[in-house]
């Protein structure tokens, strides 16, 4: 038996698949080879689950010494590394060929899919793409965080065979900075928690009505004076929960003086964490929230506005006025900055939520209204947006939006984030449209709600229908789970919303298998390790 894994190892999917009908009869067989191994299998929780893993009879020994293949470089090999360390093995090199983890090409994998082996000899992954290499070593960090030890300290893993691809190449996470922030040194330890679970994009809010935290050159006064804002009624709602539960402590290192909440993030910080992030494997999207939502710019530029000065409609803060056409320049200056800093493929315009009782009554909109021949305040804002788009696009980037931005009546060409899930006709009128969308309505995916094991199955078991008719499923790009920041102002905070839900999101993003039974059973070693790594995850029934 053993050497029959040895002379079929890395040969590709012919192999794989006798590997397969081979373990199985082992599994059927009697014990002939158990008297050959020290250690009863230990079964690995791997979360997102794969699209199939099989485990074999025993476990093997990592060696105290394991190698790592010399063709597994940068960040693959330090993650290896790491964990190896971190399980108290004490990694070295060595050629591909002779190393305790090593890799092996196979065209015939998906971009971002890969294969495990673990052999007696070794584990190997097999991979396509730099994608799925990636997420293989990922993979193989959750086996190997999961050994177990013998009597005598040897560390050991189950032989195990296991293919994974993702159903959907887009697995979204979106954070609110505007509201309330955090460093760029934790905004890297959550990357590391999205790689570990295969996300691949982290959409950044970077502007609000709340705050300004993006450096910009050419305009010093947008975070001079829009990174910063007096305590807002979240705030103080905060100070005075704070009182009696200290989680929603405003993280004193964002408040200057005894009553103002701010900061920015510098270019090269941005650049920093774009560069962590991408080297494992995800691509940051920077939201530049416009033509709503557009106060701490105006507060910093009044005549942004129609007025010239911020306030509140009827339901939202009073938008930058889209008939000023004198402001366009500053507002393509600012997108084109942006996107210089994040090299990525995407730019996210906002377009939500625009209050519409100023433009109304102001005199430079209803003359652009008049001049251009638009369908009104709406027709306005579509103008604008596509104004802005077309700039972006201009720069190479794919344009995001939020699904308010989408009028049916003149659709443009963007790539919608669905959220409104009372609006449950709009990812059926997109879809269909041929338009594509990241699909993240609040009710679920919008983890800055309370929340709850409840809201965790709700999540997890996830389907379109029946709330979300007539979608179009090729034009689905994927999912994007959401936090908010109002009520969230510090890591604590962050931590006790993101996890366990992150987690379940993962498995609904990658979408390869989904079992809410089994979810349940591997989710104790995820949030044991999160503990374990200084970080504080909900409490729930899953918690061993
Ligand atoms: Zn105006």
């Amino acid at each position: 038996m053993k050497k029959t894994y040895i002379t079929m190892k890395r040969k590709g999917l012919l192999f794989f698949l006798m590997a397969i009908q081979l373990l199985s009869a082992y599994s059927c067989s009697d014990d002939n080879g158990q008297a050959q191994n020290q250690f009863t299998v230990k079964r690995v929780s791997i979360i997102p689950l794969p699209v199939s893993l099989e485990h074999g009879r025993y476990n093997i020994a990592i060696p105290r010494d394991a190698t790592i293949s010399e063709d597994i470089k940068g960040i693959g090999r330090d993650l290896l590394s790491a964990t190896l360390a971190e399980i108290t093995v004490n990694p070295g090199g060595a050629a591909n060929g002779n190393a305790f983890i090593r890799i092996y090409n196979d065209n015939t994998l998906q971009k971002e899919g890969y294969r495990i082996t673990v052999e007696d000899d070794g584990c190997s992954i097999y991979y396509s793409a730099p994608e799925g290499l990636l997420w293989g070593i990922q993979t193989m960090r959750q086996i190997l965080l999961q050994c177990g030890t013998s009597d005598d300290g040897v560390k050991n893993i189950p032989l195990l065979i296991l293919s994974d691809a993702p159903k959907k190449a887009w697995r979204g996470f979106h954070i609110d900075v505007a509201r309330h922030m955090f460093t760029i040194d934790y905004l890297k330890k959550i990357v590391d928690h999205l790689s570990f679970y295969k996300i691949n994009k982290l959409q950044l809010h970077l502007t609000d009505d709340q705050g300004w935290r993006v450096e910009i050159k050419q305009y010093p006064a947008l975070t001079e004076i829009g990174a910063w804002r007096p305590f807002d009624e979240y705030d103080l709602r905060l100070i005075e929960q704070a009182k009696s539960d200290d989680s929603f402590r405003i993280d004193s290192r964002f408040i200057r003086g005894v009553d103002q909440y701010g900061g920015f993030y510098t270019r090269d910080e941005l650049k920093e964490l774009v560069n962590y992030a991408s080297t494992r494997g995800i691509e940051v999207i920077p939201e530049i929230d416009m033509p709503g939502h557009f106060t701490a710019a105006i507060n910093a530029h009044n005549d942004l506005s129609c007025t010239g000065e911020a306030g509140w409609g009827t339901e939202f803060s009073h938008p930058l006025c889209a008939g000023k056409t004198e402001n366009y320049p500053m507002i393509k200056n600012i997108i084109k900055e942006v996107a210089e800093l994040f090299p990525g493929k995407y730019f996210h315009i906002g377009g939500d939520e625009v209050e519409k009782t100023q433009w109304k009554k102001c005199p430079h909109c209803q003359a652009l209204i008049v001049e251009k021949g638009l369908n009104g305040e709406e027709g306005l804002q579509n103008y604008f947006i596509k104004e802005m788009a077309d700039y972006a696009r201009s720069l190479g980037k794919e344009v995001m939006a939020w699904d308010d931005a989408f009028i049916p009546s003149e659709p443009q060409e963007l790539l919608y984030t669905y959220w409104r899930d009372w609006m449950s006709d709009r990812p059926g009128l997109i879809t269909q449209g041929g338009f594509q969308m990241i699909f993240m309505e609040w009710g679920r995916f919008y983890l800055s709600a309370d929340p709850s094991d409840a809201q965790l199955r709700s999540l997890y078991e996830f389907e379109f229908e029946p709330q979300f008719k007539n979608i179009v499923k090729s034009n689905v790009n994927g999912f994007q789970a959401c936090v908010w920041t109002e009520m969230i102002p510090n890591e604590t905070r962050l931590e006790y919303h993101l996890f366990p839900s992150l987690q379940a999101f993962s498995e609904l993003a990658w979408g390869s298998q989904r079992n809410w039974g089994g979810f349940q059973a591997r989710i104790p070693w995820h949030l044991h390790r999160l503990e374990q790594s200084g970080f504080k995850p909900r409490k729930s029934a899953f918690t061993h």
